[in-house]
């Protein structure tokens, strides 16, 4: 397999954990016979700093023409005066929104070796955590209007949110066919008890559940399931929903299984090619001190090999690899447990690598 992957090396500690996430990929290329070619997009505040502004045509140009994109992320504090359109994140959502990605998918998944990591009582971590939170990214409040005017002498803000049958229905697709290989069960969360778009996701939602007689589909308001991801996680398997919810809710459900160092996701629209990247940001403030985990994007790359190139042999060696360190007590800052050996960046890249 010859794949291109276009490389955004980001802001932060971005650069060290993808550094290390190009080795694991290295290592499986070259144990499995493929080649992996990186093509750099810079993106984010390193590109504001260099090109003046955070998503340069020339990155997006490569990233189109890649079979699929690594990122690590982008922002910090040096780039939060830039007025909102030249903000890193910016560079971030057209990004998506040129790649078509309308689809996110993050695993919420408790690792058997880091359950004192947990947050939640004993009890309810013991019914164990995995589900995927399936979340809509290109539509809704954060693609809608942002307004500012006056009203009755004062100063106002108005942000639209708005979605399409058309746009709900691909998305839910995603989450019928994912449940298909998993245990069967989505949860689709709105507020259709408030809002005409949750109202038109729960009818559009409905209907497309004809087509899976074989799943399982029960519909919870997004008040409710945020309580309920705390309450007993373990009834979850596909969780899907629109921008904003999904946003929060995946939020949430990363925080449950432990680090957010530890998370992977990944972003795809109707090919083949995908935006890897840990759910995390740039943590800024351990950059350039090897204390990053570079765990959540390693998975991420190996969601890349699983969704994009279809490769889930090399996949499960990544993945096993990962778990394989961490039951040999291996752990970065971010998860370190009294008796576990503390290691960095490069020296958890290094172990990963070794047991591929
Ligand atoms: P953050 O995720 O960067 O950091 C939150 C906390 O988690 C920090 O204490 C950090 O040290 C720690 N942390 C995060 N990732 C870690 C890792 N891999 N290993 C060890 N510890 C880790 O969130 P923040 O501080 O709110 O944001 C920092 C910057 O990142 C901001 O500029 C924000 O806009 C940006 N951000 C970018 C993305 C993205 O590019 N997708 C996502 C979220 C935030």
């Amino acid at each position: 397999m010859n794949k291109t992957i276009a490389v955004i090396r980001g802001d932060g500690i971005s650069p060290e954990i993808v550094a290390e996430t190009i080795g694991v990929l290295d290592t499986v290329a070259a144990r499995f016979g493929h080649t992996f070619t990186y093509q750099e997009a810079p993106m984010g505040g390193n590109a504001i700093d260099r090109f003046g502004v955070p998503l340069p045509e020339e990155s997006l140009k490569t990233c189109l023409a890649s079979d699929s994109v690594l990122l690590g992320a982008v922002g910090g504090p040096k780039w939060d005066d830039q007025p909102p359109e030249n903000r890193p994140e910016r560079g971030l959502l057209k990004l998506r929104a040129a790649m078509g990605l309308y689809t996110n998918v993050r695993p919420a998944r408790m690792f058997a070796d880091l359950s004192a990591a947990c947050p939640l009582r004993a009890d309810i971590a013991a019914k164990g955590i995995d589900f995927v939170v399936v979340r809509e990214l290109i539509g809704g409040l954060y693609f809608g209007e942002h307004r500012f005017d006056r009203l009755d002498g004062q100063e106002r803000a108005t942000d639209v949110c708005a979605y399409s049958e058309g746009e709900i229905r691909r998305v839910a697709r995603v989450a019928f066919e994912m449940a298909r290989k998993r245990r069967r069960r989505v949860t689709s969360v709105d507020k259709a008890n408030v809002l005409a778009t949750s109202r038109l996701w729960r009818r559009t939602v409905t209907a497309l559940a004809e087509e899976y007689p074989d799943v399982e589909l029960l519909h919870m308001y997004v008040d409710n399931a945020a309580m309920q991801i705390v309450r007993d996680p373990s009834q979850f398997d596909v969780i899907v929903t629109e921008n904003l919810f999904g946003d929060i809710l995946s939020d949430e459900a990363s925080q449950i299984t432990g680090s957010i160092g530890m998370i992977p996701s990944s972003s795809m629209g109707d090919g083949s090619r995908g935006l890897y990247e840990p759910i995390h940001g740039s943590a800024p403030d351990i950059a350039g001190q090897d204390k990053a985990n570079p765990i959540g994007t390693i998975l991420s790359a190996a969601m890349m090999l699983r969704y994009s190139f279809d490769r889930a042999a090399e996949a499960d060696a990544v993945e096993a690899a990962v778990d394989a360190v961490l039951a040999a007590g291996v752990r970065c800052g971010d998860i370190w447990q009294e008796g576990c050996r503390l290691v960095g960046c490069r020296e958890m890249g290094r172990l990963i690598r070794e047991r591929i």
